[in-house]
């Protein structure tokens, strides 16, 4: 089955640290060996060996009108040939802060980077910045990136090793950094009563979709908003995952809404989306926050490749084709799905709940819906390890963790669907509690 896919994890072992560049793609915690992708297309990755997948990762994320979409890759040729990078400031990267503001206009002044590490990174050294203050506040289960004040308690790559943090973080890096349970009111607002003075931001996913996806309580978001304003905290939103993915404001434009939001964080981050596949981020908040960064302000914050022009060229064509009927389809698709998934889970008498955010979607095999991180980690992982590999057999790549969202694009067609309903019917049977490992 995975003959060739076996000989290059083989090899990448031999190279590269676990044989991956990013922990969770290592297939640790559903077993077995990754599928090493010669290439993708559409709603479809095929592997080494030539076996092709109907794809619900999609890159974990930017892949929102499917891989390798023409015009997307005609924009990245097209900037190719112009010259690859340049350390200058470019047309392109006024254009796409253009498009973030013109969408989020929060972002009233954006700054680019190349991964949602260094834009969260870079917020929270805004906010410690602008407040004078050392305090972090994050909740368990969301992930921000892997620098360290925001590695403690941080879901799915974290959660799928086992590993309650992460090694080689100092003790003074994390002692900054308070975790809090997600979508718990009461034990935010005791935190402020006590030492709002000393925070100088609250961190948050704009829906957390690293855990696997757990809304939002009515209210939570607009509460971190009020107490942080009261107590002269920034509230960061981040957004590198559900940016431009669950709608064209991403899930603040969702909650808040955009023409007189209830609601407005003070930074706001992007990522995944915003940079169609290529290696971009942003940063972006209120003109007086962002404008302390250099060169204007005292927060350094630098990068050779940032504003790339390859990257920038992916971004802006993926931001011009994501117009609202690419979210209506999307959510469409993702309803199908979800039906899809719930009824053959329900056929087979599978313990299940389906959490949403949006679009976004996954699937816990457990009884009782997640609120937080404790109950993500109180799901049957075993039952996904199990319910995962019978849906790669049956040519379905689902995200290789219990953790994690699962992704769809604009792409995503009947007959992908029909992929998925097929291979539904072993795979809800593989999930059962008493189901037999089929690796
Ligand atoms: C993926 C992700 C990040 C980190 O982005 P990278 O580009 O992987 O560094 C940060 N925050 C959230 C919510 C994410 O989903």
């Amino acid at each position: 089955m995975a003959g060739l896919n076996q000989e290059w994890m083989t090899r990448a072992c031999e190279a590269i640290p676990g044989g991956v560049n990013s922990p969770v793609r290592a297939f640790a915690s559903v077993g077995g060996t990754p599928r090493f992708i010669k290439q993708a297309s559409g709603c479809r990755v095929t592997d080494v060996d030539g076996t092709s997948y109907v794809d619900l990762v999609c890159s974990w994320g930017p892949a929102l009108l499917g891989h390798a979409h023409p015009q997307v890759v005609a924009a990245v040729q097209e900037a190719a040939a112009r010259g690859l990078s340049f350390g200058a400031p470019t047309g392109a990267e006024v254009e796409l802060a253009e498009r973030i503001r013109a969408r989020v206009p929060v972002a009233e002044h954006v700054r680019l980077v190349s991964t949602g590490t260094e834009a969260t990174m870079t917020a929270v050294r805004i906010a410690r910045g602008a407040t004078g203050r050392d305090k972090i506040v994050k909740f368990a289960g969301c992930y921000h990136g892997h620098s360290d004040a925001l590695l403690a308690a941080a879901g799915s790559g974290v959660a799928t090793q086992g590993l309650p943090g992460s090694a080689g973080v100092t003790v003074a890096a994390a002692a900054d950094t308070i975790v809090l349970a997600y979508n718990d009111f009461d034990e935010l607002r005791s935190l402020f009563e006590r030492i709002g003075g000393q925070i100088a931001a609250v961190i948050t996913e704009a829906a957390p979709a690293n855990m696997g996806v757990v809304t939002p309580a009515e209210g939570f978001n607009a509460e971190i908003r009020r107490l942080t304003a009261e107590h002269g905290a920034l509230m960061i939103l981040d957004e590198v995952l559900t940016g431009f993915r669950v709608g064209a404001s991403g899930w603040w434009g969702f909650e808040a809404g955009v023409e007189a939001p209830e609601w407005v964080p003070d930074l706001i981050t992007f990522g995944k989306v915003v940079g169609g596949g290529m290696p971009l981020a942003a940063v972006g908040g209120r003109r007086e926050v962002m404008d302390l960064l250099a060169p204007l302000g005292p927060v350094y914050q630098a990068g050779t490749l940032s504003g790339n022009p390859l990257a920038t060229a992916a971004g802006i064509a993926t931001l011009d084709l994501a117009k609202p009927e690419v979210y209506d389809r999307v959510d469409a698709r993702s309803a199908e799905l979800q039906r899809l998934v719930g009824d053959a889970l329900t056929g087979a008498g599978v313990p299940h709940v389906i959490q949403t955010a949006g679009n976004l979607f996954s699937v816990f095999f457990r009884e009782k819906p997640v609120i937080d991180y404790a109950d993500a980690q109180d799901q049957d992982t075993a039952a996904y390890g199990r319910f995962f590999h019978a849906m790669l057999d049956g040519g379905v790549a689902l995200p290789p963790s219990a953790f994690e969202a699962w992704f769809l694009s604009v792409a995503h067609d009947d007959a992908a669907m029909e992929t998925v309903e097929t291979a539904l019917k072993q795979a809800a049977r593989a999930a059962l509690p008493t189901g037999e490992s089929i690796r």
